[in-house]
């Protein structure tokens, strides 16, 4: 920096930092702000948008009130209040259960959860809240993309995240006829069998 053109190279350093921790900080509320948006969009919990992006719950309703409301969106709800996080609707069914494991194996795709040992324990992954949020976006948003009838909405995807590694109700067990992984209540009986290999029997016995 020049001062009556005098070179002064600290200053010219002292503002160059300046200016990257504004970038930083600038790019950190637009990261915020659209996993606010994107979180709105799925019908998220207040509470839930609150605790990924620090936001204030006046500000998200602002958020709501101008990206959502005034636009149109009206399908689009605003939800408050917890989340759930009883396990029951995951295994209600095969179908439910089929779902909950389809979802299950997306968050560990998106990087929010990993193996913790053999026994198909799982351990969420050390991330930031934002972080945190913008992978259940990912896995959520590519569940309900691939699935044909998605029957799971946001807040559950959390319970069911939660109920896998915080309470660790939840786990994958492997099934004896294929081979392949479902999620499973730790403290029921479990006969070994999944909820795939169920539907296809199912659909073979009514053919
Ligand atoms: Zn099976």
């Amino acid at each position: 920096m020049y001062i009556y053109g005098l070179f002064i190279p600290f200053m010219a350093k002292r503002r160059r930092m300046e200016v990257r921790v504004t970038d930083n900080r600038y790019a950190g509320e637009i990261s915020r702000f659209n996993l606010a948006v994107r979180m709105i969009g799925h019908e998220a919990r207040t509470g839930t948008i609150r605790a990924c992006t620090g936001f204030s719950e006046d500000r998200i309703r602002k958020i709501y009130a101008t990206y959502f409301k005034q636009t149109g969106t009206s399908t689009v709800r605003r939800r408050r209040g917890k989340s759930p996080t009883q396990i029951a609707p995951f295994l209600s069914s095969a179908l439910h259960q089929s779902e909950a494991t389809i979802l299950a194996c997306l968050f560990l795709y998106c990087g929010l959860v990993h193996l913790e040992n053999s026994q198909g324990d799982m351990k969420g992954l050390r991330l930031d809240p934002v972080g945190l949020g913008e992978r259940m976006c990912d896995a959520f948003e590519t569940y309900r993309s691939v699935h044909p009838k998605p029957g799971l909405c946001f807040e559950k995807a959390w319970g069911l995240y939660n109920a896998l590694v915080r309470e660790k109700e939840l786990f994958f067990a492997r099934c004896d006829d294929c081979g392949g992984p479902y999620i499973q209540d730790r403290y029921a009986l479990d006969y070994r069998h999944c909820p795939f290999c169920d539907i296809k029997q199912t659909v073979q016995q009514l053919s």
